[in-house]
Order: C-alpha cells, then structure tokens, then sequence
C-alpha cells in the first residue's frame, strides 16, 4: 500500500465523504478500511435501502456502489443520487462486466467503473482521480457563477447610472452605451452601437464638442470634461445640456473590444445637467437684470461697457453713455402709490426700448435711474438725436389706471473718448451733465464737458478764485454781433461772459458758468455783466446808435428768482438803459418748468418794453404751444440747425421749418453759428437775415467794438 496522501475535498479543507455501498459485508467492510487508510471519511451502507436513506440524510462527494444488489440495486440508487445529491459523483464498483451494465452505468452518470475484484491501488487511484475531476469541476462552477454575479452587478451598476456611460472607439464610434441614453435622449443604445457621437451633439455644440473630445486630445493626465448639448429625439423636449467626462482606455490594462468589435479607446460619463444650467441661467438672470423692467442692471451695463471701451479704443471709435433720471417720478410714486410707479417704470422701458438700435444698452440704474450705452456712435450728432427721441418718447402722457401723468427726462451725455477714458468716469461725468440739465429746468439733454467735472480740490480754488474774480472785476463783457445779412449793419450785440483768470488766462463761459450755478454765484455774476452791459451798449445808444439791440442770457435759476422782475428793471433803470433796446434770452427748457410762473414774469417784462428771445431754439422738447401765449419777440435757431446746412443733412430742413414758422407768426429769428458764406446765403434765401456767427468774428471786448461800431458795417469793421 502507498502511504497515506492527504486527502482533497473539492468543496473544502475537510477530508472527501464517500459512501461506499454493497450487500456483500467482506467487500464492504475491506472496501472501507481501504479507504479510511487514506483518511477518507467513509459512510456505509450494506444495500441499496440503507444507501437511499443516507443520502437523505447525508451530503457524499462520492458514492462507490455496487451494481446488483437484493430489493433496491445500483441503479436505483444512482437515480437516488441524482435526484437528491446531484453534485455527488458516482464510482461503480461491481462484478458485473457486461457491456450493457458497464454502459448503462455510465449513462446513469457514473464517473467510472471498477470491476470486482479490484486491485486496490488502482481503485484508489480511480478514487482520486474522480475526486480531483469533480473538484476542478465544482471549482469551475463556481467560478462560473462568480462571473455571472459579477456580470450582473456591473450591468446593474452601469445601466442604473444616473449618467449616460459610454466607450468610444480611437475614432470617436459608440462601442458600448448604457440603456440610460434611452431614458434621458430617447436613443436605443442599440441604434447607436457603431455611430459617430458627433451624431447626438447639439447642431451649435459639434464644432466645440468634436474638438474637445478628439481622441489624441484626451490623455490619462488630461481627462476631458465639457458641457455640451445633446439631441434628444422623439417627444422630449428641447435638447439637453450634459457634462461630459471622457478618460483614455490603457490598451494593456483592458485589451477588449466594446462588445460591437471595435476598439474600446475612450470611456466616460455624460451627466444630465439641464436643471443645473436652468437654474444657474435664472440666477444669472437675477444677478445681471433689474426684475421689475427686465432690463441689464449695473453690473450688466459695466460690464457691457467695459467691452465697448475696449472695443471703441481698439478701432478709435466714439460711443457715448447716457445717464437718464426721470422728472417727476417721485412726486408720481409718493402720491400715487409705489405700485403705479412700478407700472411706470415698466411703461417708461418700453417706450425708451423702442427709441434704440440693436447693440444698444438700456439698463436700469437704480429707482428712476437709467443708464444707455451707444456703442461706435460717429459723432455728437448721433448721441444728440437718440437723446432728443428718448425725451420726446416719454413726452406723450402715460395712462396708469385712470390717472393720466406726465413724466419728463433729463439726460447728459458722455462721449468716449473726450469726456473719460474708463468706464467710471463716463458714467460719472454722464451723471454730472444729467445734474446740470437737472440745474437748468430739467427735461433736456447735456453733453459733458470738463468744466462740469472739476475735482473737489480744483473745484474749492476755483470757487474761491470765482468770488475773488467778482471782487476783483476780473469778469468781462465780450459782445457777438447780431448782423443783418442784407445791409451788413450791426443789429444788436450779446453780451457773452468772460472770465480773465489771472493764472489760466481767458476762461470761457462753459468753463465756470456750471460752478456759478451750483455755488449760487450766478446771480452776481449775472448782475455785474448786466451793469456792465448796459453801462457799455447804453454808452454807444447813446452816442448814436438808437437802434442797437443788446442781448443778454439769463440763467434759470434767475429768472425763477421771485424778484427776478423787479431786480431786473431796477437795474436796467440804474443806468437809464431804454428797455425796448434789451432783449433777454432764454431756453424753452426754462419755460416748461413753469409755464404758469414764467409767462407771469415774461408778460411783466414784456409790458416795459423788453423783449424776450427765445435761445438755443430747437434743441428743447416744449410744446409749441406756449409760443403763442407767451410775449416772444425773437427766435434764435440753434447753431447745430445752420451747420447741418454744410453737411448737407437733414438739419438744414429744420432750419427751413423754424424759419417758416417764425415768419407765420410774426417773430424776428436770429440765426446763431453762421461760419461759411454757404450757410449765409443759404440762410437769406430763406428769408432769414439777421445773423450771428463766427462768419462775422467772434465775440470781442467793449473797446475793439467801440472802435469798429462807429463803421456801422460788420464787414467793414471785419468783425
Ligand atoms: P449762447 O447764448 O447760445 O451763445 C452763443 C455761443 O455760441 C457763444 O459761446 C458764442 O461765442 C458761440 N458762437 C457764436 N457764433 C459762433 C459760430 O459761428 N461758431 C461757433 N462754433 N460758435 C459760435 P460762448 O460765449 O462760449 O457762450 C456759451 C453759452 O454760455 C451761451 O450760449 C450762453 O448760453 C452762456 N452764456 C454766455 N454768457 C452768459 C452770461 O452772461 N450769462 C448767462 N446766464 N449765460 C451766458
Ligand atoms: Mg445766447
Ligand atoms: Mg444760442
């Protein structure tokens, strides 16, 4: 006998069972020590009863049966076997040699057939032999079904993705995609299984997405993540926005096809992020638009203009920012309400949304706040005309439930480059402009200039300065010939401020009339140039010229002076100046603030004699009503009116309208800014005669005047 080997079990460490069966005792008996000699655990049984009831109460590896046995014999219990235990293997050790039971036995599914008597080494080797066999099998098995539950757990883990998961071949071919494409874009992964992904990628996305997700793009160091949209198919709704993140396949660590044959090269995921980009698209909404009137908010408009700065800089191009308050919004919110005014607000965006351009900028600045941008503007001009179409949008009375109201707007203008460099200091120096058509009667528009802005430091010496100049008679009086065209004779003269400033030298009026105001030192700048006017024009009625005009601007802040009358004729008395010779300018702008009040002063003022022009005209957004209820003498047309006549815009027709106009209603009109003989012929074609421009010169001191009044011809006196 060979000594004892350690015994195998293919399920576990212990030794096999074996069940050994015979109704010979002798056999069974030898057969068993034989076995236990190889530690085998051995079970008997001494016929094929006993046998049936130990299997079902026992678990075997192996049963060693013999064949022909009294009332239950081998085969019965093989049939046993297989019903019961079907993992236990079958050994016959039989007699019987016929062909016919050696073959039936192994049909029934005996593993092999040992014929008595039996060498016992060589049933011991079948014994280990068969053993070996099953346990390779049972091994094999279980491997089988470790594969099968790992199979399933994959599947279950990839197709229970919330993501899409998908393999790529080098190409960019589906190999493999799960069934969660079907749930979420309504694509069979079947369908797909071979096709481009650029096949599934939003029209607008397949530039950028075929690019991103290019094979030799995507290394293990530089995993891929973009979003896209993708396609959806069927009755989904629109296409979808996914995050996609593709990573490269090592050939060496997963050498496999996709499972449609090609070449796994790519895998990633694609995640559902729709409701992520909603979201962050209604929260963009929010940060960067004013909910109430859906316009750009601040941050918006900044940004915007920073773009068009940089834009502008880069093609030296113009543009111009707008800073627009509403007049009168406040008085319309505290009394009727913050819900009608939130009405009027939305009602005033859409009527100023329809004055602009696409490109444009309306944003909502705050309260009745309102900024615009015009980005490549060509000049002034442009800017001038959307301001004057917004003022004039919101002219019509606006219906909020039964109540009719009126609103006005004042904008200043700042123009890129001129009036800032940057962003803030546009914005700023547009808000500044807005404050001073604020200062001067509201309802109307204003270019920036720099005189508006002076720095706070600048602006406390020059305030100083401007008491001092008034203190030191540093103020002068420079007189513009109003000229009649057809007898070249000096009409009248307007008296035009001026600052010599001991250190900046002559400073015009835009330069300090701002601060004047502001600092309230315009009612004593206004009254030493009226002195002096009058003192100076009186002089040379005196000396012969009778019927010599003098024509003096007035601010509105002192004409809403209530003893603007009164302080007027006495000082106009004072000098024994005849009324009938002053004209006094002023705007429409002023006029429309207070219409009531106004024509009160201007009728008094009427009634000495003096005569009321109105300046500036056209460029205000009055209603040509009141030209008739109030005592108007004269009409000054705009010098932006007369240069129009050199470009040949359409400018010049306004002119021909103004003038009509005046000459229906029996008013005398100056033209202002005459500078070419164009424009002057022009001009008197139209019937238009009395002039004033650079044409004849520009504004000159008192004594050069003096010296050239006396040939009574501008062009003699080459004004
Ligand atoms: P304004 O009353 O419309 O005066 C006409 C302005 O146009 C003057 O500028 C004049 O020099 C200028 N001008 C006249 N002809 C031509 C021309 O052919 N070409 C060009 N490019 N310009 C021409 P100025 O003297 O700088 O005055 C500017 C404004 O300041 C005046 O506009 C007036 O509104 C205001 N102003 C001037 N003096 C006084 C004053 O004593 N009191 C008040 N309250 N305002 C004044
Ligand atoms: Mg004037
Ligand atoms: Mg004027």
């Amino acid at each position: 006998m060979k000594p004892a080997q350690p015994d195998y079990s293919p399920t576990s460490d212990l030794p096999a069972r074996i069940l050994v069966v015979d109704d010979e005792p002798r056999l069974l008996e030898s057969l068993a020590s034989l076995l236990r000699g190889r530690h085998y655990q051995v079970t008997e049984a001494g016929g094929g009863r006993r046998a049936c009831q130990l299997i079902d109460e026992e678990t075997f590896d192996l049963a060693m049966l013999d064949l022909r046995m009294p009332e239950v014999d081998g085969f019965a219990v093989m049939s046993h076997i297989a019903n019961r235990q079907p993992g236990c293997g079958v050994i016959v050790v039989s007699g019987e040699s016929s062909f016919t039971a050696v073959s039936r036995a192994l049909r029934r599914g005996a593993l092999d057939y040992i014929r008595k008597p039996f060498d016992p080494e060589e049933l011991l080797a079948t014994v280990d032999n068969v053993l070996g066999k099953q346990s390779l099998l049972r091994s094999h098995d279980h491997i089988q079904m470790r594969l099968e539950k790992s199979e399933a757990l994959h599947r279950y883990i990839v197709n229970s993705s919330p993501d899409i998961v998908f393999m790529l071949d080098g190409e960019g071919h589906f190999c493999f995609v799960n069934s969660k494409i079907e749930t979420l874009l309504g694509y069979h992964p079947q369908e797909l299984s071979g096709r481009h992904f650029r096949d599934i990628l939003d029209d607008r996305d397949v530039a950028r997405g075929t690019y991103a997700l290019n094979g030799p793009n995507i290394t293990a160091d530089n995993p891929r993540t973009l979003e896209v949209r993708l396609k959806t198919r069927g009755s989904r709704r629109a296409n979808r926005h996914f995050e996609i993140t593709a990573f490269p396949i090592d050939p060496e660590t997963w050498p496999h096809t996709g499972g449609n044959g090609r070449e796994a090269r790519y895998y990633g995921t694609a995640r559902d992020v729709t409701e992520r980009k909603e979201a962050e698209a209604f929260i963009n909404f929010q940060a960067y638009h004013d909910l109430l009137t859906r316009l750009p908010n601040r941050a918006l408009f900044k940004d915007r203009l920073e773009l068009a700065i940089t834009h502008a800089r880069r093609e030296n191009q113009k543009l111009a920012v707008m800073f627009l308050d509403l007049d009168r919004f406040k008085v319309i919110n505290d009394t009727l309400g913050h819900a009608m005014g939130d009405r009027l607000l939305q009602a005033v965006t859409q009527r100023l949304e329809r004055c602009l351009r696409k490109g444009d900028t309306l944003s909502r600045f705050g309260g009745d706040e309102f900024t615009l941008l015009l980005p490549s503007i060509h000049s002034h001009e442009d800017a001038r005309q959307i301001a004057r179409k917004l003022i004039s949008a919101l002219r019509a009375p606006f219906q909020l439930g039964e109540h009719e109201v009126f609103v006005g707007v004042s904008i200043g203008i700042s123009i890129f480059p001129e009036a800032g460099a940057d962003m803030d200091q546009l914005i700023q120096n547009a808000d500044i402009a807005m404050y001073h058509v604020k200062a001067r009667g509201k309802d109307g528009y204003r270019f920036f200039s720099e005189s508006m802005s002076i720095d706070t430091a600048n602006r406390l010496s020059l305030e100083r300065d401007l008491r001092l100049a008034l203190e030191r008679d540093e103020l002068k009086v420079f007189y513009h010939p109003q000229v009649c065209s057809n007898s070249n004779r000096v009409v009248g003269l307007e008296a035009l401020v001026r600052w010599q400033h001991p250190k900046r030298g002559l400073l015009y009026p835009r330069d300090f009339l701002p601060l004047a105001e502001e600092t309230k030192l315009i009612a004593r700048l206004s009254e030493r140039v009226l002195d002096q006017a009058c003192r100076d024009v009186g002089n040379w009625i005196r000396a012969g010229h009778r019927d010599l005009r003098l024509a003096v601007n007035l601010s509105p802040m002192q004409v809403e002076h209530p003893r603007f009358v009164d302080t007027l004729m006495e000082q106009v008395r004072a000098h024994g100046f005849p009324p009938q010779n002053l004209e006094i300018e002023i705007t429409e702008n002023l006029i429309m603030n207070d219409l009531e009040q106004i024509s009160q002063k201007l009728r008094e003022l009427a009634d000495f004699g003096v005569r009321i022009a109105i300046d500036d005209f056209g460029t205000g957004y009055s209603s040509l009503n009141y030209i008739h209820r109030l005592p108007i003498h004269t009409l000054k047309v705009d010098q932006s009116f007369v240069k129009a006549i050199r470009s040949g815009e359409d400018g010049a027709c306004i002119v021909n309208a103004i003038i009509a106009m005046a000459h229906g209603l029996k008013l005398e009109i100056v033209a202002e800014g005459v500078e070419t003989d164009e424009q002057l012929a022009y001009l008197k074609n139209l019937g238009c005669h009395q002039v004033q421009g650079f044409y004849y010169g520009p504004a000159r001191p008192a004594d050069v005047i003096e010296k050239n009044l006396g040939h009574l011809t501008a062009k003699a006196a080459s004004f």
